[in-house]
Formats: structure tokens, sequence, C-alpha cells
């Protein structure tokens, strides 16, 4: 595993940390021990960012073209902004007053729970499939101890829909840290138009209870 700038950076810093050295294309295909060294390069960039006095640092996965991805080969990227970006500030995540912490003791929709986390189908998703990894317990720090139990769940979660709908898939994911921790998994397998982007209004046809069930069996 390695981190390397990005060759063409779109902010004042940005990194690309490459899954493992073997040709691999998704996370979906890295096994325990790798995804573990993913959470390591992501929890020592992140503090030497926040040494430099960065305020925050967006730590993505973009999967396929249609996603984004310029690379075929496995790699996560770590963006260093100055100030909380404003998706992560416009969330409803404070302490007793949280939108996580409602969703997750909801129990709603849950295809997977481990080591204290959940991936779960989430209720008001913008495109098919949209799944939120998250800890049962408000926790606001993404790179701590259980970064690792979280990609280990996104690997899962992308294996599930590799397995659900016959092949890999574009994909965008993110953390979000700060509030109550959580990576959002957007699988882009219809095209945002004039609707979802003018409107805001998300046409998505498949229900979260559809989607939950359908990755449950997938394995
Ligand atoms: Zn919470
Ligand atoms: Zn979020």
């Amino acid at each position: 595993m390695r981190v390397v700038p990005n060759l063409y950076p779109a902010l004042e810093r940005q990194e690309v940390v490459i899954s493992v050295p073997r040709h691999a294309r998704s996370l979906a295909e890295l096994d325990h021990t790798e995804v573990a060294l993913i959470a390591d390069a992501w929890r020592d960039r992140a503090a030497a960012a926040a040494g430099e006095g960065f305020g925050y640092v967006q730590a993505l996965l973009n999967e396929g073209r249609e996603a984004g991805a310029s690379l075929p080969h496995s790699h996560t990227q770590l963006a260093w902004i100055r100030e909380v970006p404003p998706a992560v500030a416009d969330e409803r995540t404070r302490p007793g007053d949280c939108g996580v912490c409602e969703l997750v003791a909801g129990g709603q929709n849950v295809i997977v729970e481990r080591g204290g986390a959940v991936v779960m189908a989430h209720p008001a998703g913008r495109l098919p499939y949209e799944l939120l990894i998250a800890p049962a317990d408000h926790d606001p720090d993404g790179f701590g101890d259980r970064l690792g139990v979280a990609l280990e769940l996104l690997a899962d979660a992308i294996r599930r829909l590799h397995a659900a709908l016959g092949g890999p898939v574009p994909l965008n994911a993110w953390l979000h840290t700060g509030g109550h921790w959580h990576l959002e998994l957007l699988p882009r397998l219809t095209v945002m138009a004039g609707l979802e982007l003018g409107a805001g209004i998300y046409v998505n046809a498949v229900s979260p209870e559809d989607a939950a069930a359908t990755l449950r069996e997938a394995v």
C-alpha cells in the first residue's frame, strides 16, 4: 500500500492511497489485512493534515468511470480542506439532536451489523441502493479505532452490490466525520438529470426495504 500526491489535484492538497501492489479493481477484492492497512493510512494522513493546520480531511472512494474514477486500479483519496465543508456542516449530527442516531436506533433496513457498526439502506436514498455505514453509538471521530471495521463493512457492502447486481458497480463513497461519523455509499446506477440537479428531487425506483432485503441475501 502506498500514499502519493494526486498528480492532478483540484484542491491545495490531495493524496491518492493505492490499495494494493497487485492489480485489483475494487475494494471488494481486498482481504481483511489489506483493508486494515487502508484504515491505518487514512488515520496517519488525517493526523498529518491536522498537524499542518487543515480543518478537515475528506476521505473518499470512487470506483468506475461513470463515478469519476480515472484509474482502474483500486485506490481511495484524501482531500485536505482548510475548513469543514458545507455538506458536513449542514448535517444534523449534534449529540441529542442527531439524524444518524435516529436512523441507527430505528434499526430499519439493516443489512449487516458488526463490531458495533451497521450497514443499512438509507431510508431517503437519492439513488437506488444508497447505503449508510455508521456506529451504533454517537461517536464523532471517524478516524478512530473503528475505521477498520467501517472499511471492512464498506468492502462487504460493495461485495454484496456486485453479487446482487451481477458485476462491478460504479459508485462513490465518502466518510463524514466530526458529528456522528458515517460512511455514505452511493452506487451510480442511474444518471442524475434535470429533475435531480435542478430541483433536488431524486427519483429512486428501489425502495430501501427492497434494497435491504436484496443485499441481506447477496453474499
Ligand atoms: Zn448521533
Ligand atoms: Zn453524511
